[in-house]
């Protein structure tokens, strides 16, 4: 009997401890800032200018200002545009598809020791193998702790020049690690995921010239998210995503406002009154045999 009550106090403390962990309910937010220190590729900048900041006619008060900046630089979305002709543009995205379950495949070891490293086909075999089959209808993100650089140029770019991403002999001056063309074939192939993210700039690897993970990817009308915020916070499973880019008519691309709520489902609301009438009912049991 002892044991017995050995096992349900177990069981109780586990379930406990996953209801917990899917209880929080807080809003987890993956965009940065734009603003001087937002990071772009040659070329791109985020102009913010202040038009009025004070006392304003009538009233005692008014802030308005203006604002220019490329597509893609910050968090933002890669429209299917972007690298494949005939594809959608932002505002033909469906809205459908900007919201999902997310999932996260950690490569952060992988990209510590290399930082050209690319998500390979096996990475998402592991992964399945532990977490089953990616879902339909997700946002996969790939987290390779980049964010922690986020925004220094030199250890996120792996170079400071911000006028060219190419040297003298045409290689790409940038180092970071990315998806491998592969892997981005395989997903499109076999899963129907709705858009991929990273905490990197490119869902290319910082040394492409051919760009051929974004080709693949967006050829299938999988949108991109580059610069993807906090992705050290997002659970492997069990989130869901809302990624809403500024919504521009003919855009290839978009300043992208992304968050994730954890999922609260019926299941785990109810869990922990299923486990306190678990404990108790072994109580009782264990009461009744000892009056014996
Ligand atoms: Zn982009």
């Amino acid at each position: 009997m002892v044991n017995v009550f050995v096992v349900s106090s177990v069981a109780l403390l586990l379930v406990s401890r996953n209801a917990l962990a899917l209880e929080k309910g807080e809003i987890l937010d993956m965009s940065y800032d734009f603003g001087e220190t937002t990071l772009y590729w040659p070329g791109g900048g985020f102009d913010f200018t202040i038009t009025v900041r004070g006392p304003d006619g009538t009233v005692p008060w008014y802030e308005e200002n203006k604002f220019a900046a490329a597509e893609h630089g910050g968090t933002h979305l890669d429209a299917p545009a972007h690298f494949s002709e005939g594809k959608l543009r932002v505002h033909e995205i469906p809205i459908s598809k900007l919201v999902g379950p997310a999932v996260r495949v950690d490569i952060s070891k992988q990209a510590s020791n290399n930082r050209n490293y690319q998500l390979t086909t096996k990475d998402l075999h592991d992964w399945e193998g532990i977490n089953g089959k990616i879902p339909d209808g997700c946002l996969l993100f790939v987290y390779t702790g980049w964010g922690a650089f986020y925004p220094d140029r030199l250890s996120y770019f792996g170079s400071t020049r911000d006028d060219t991403y190419l040297d003298d002999q045409g290689n790409s001056l940038y180092q970071f690690p990315g998806i491998a063309p592969e892997a981005a074939s395989w997903l499109v192939s076999n899963r129907q995921i709705s858009g991929i993210g990273i905490d990197t700039p490119s869902v290319d690897y910082g040394q492409s010239l051919d760009f051929l993970a974004h080709r693949n990817l967006l050829a299938a009308n999988v949108y991109g998210m580059e610069n993807v915020a906090n992705l050290d916070k997002l659970p492997t499973t069990g989130a869901r995503v809302h990624a809403l880019p500024m919504k521009i008519r003919g855009g290839s691309g978009a300043p992208l406002r992304i968050f994730a709520m954890l999922e609260v489902n019926d299941y785990a609301t109810i869990q922990p009154i299923i486990a306190m009438i678990f404990s108790v009912s072994i109580l009782i049991i264990v009461f009744h045999y000892l009056k014996q």
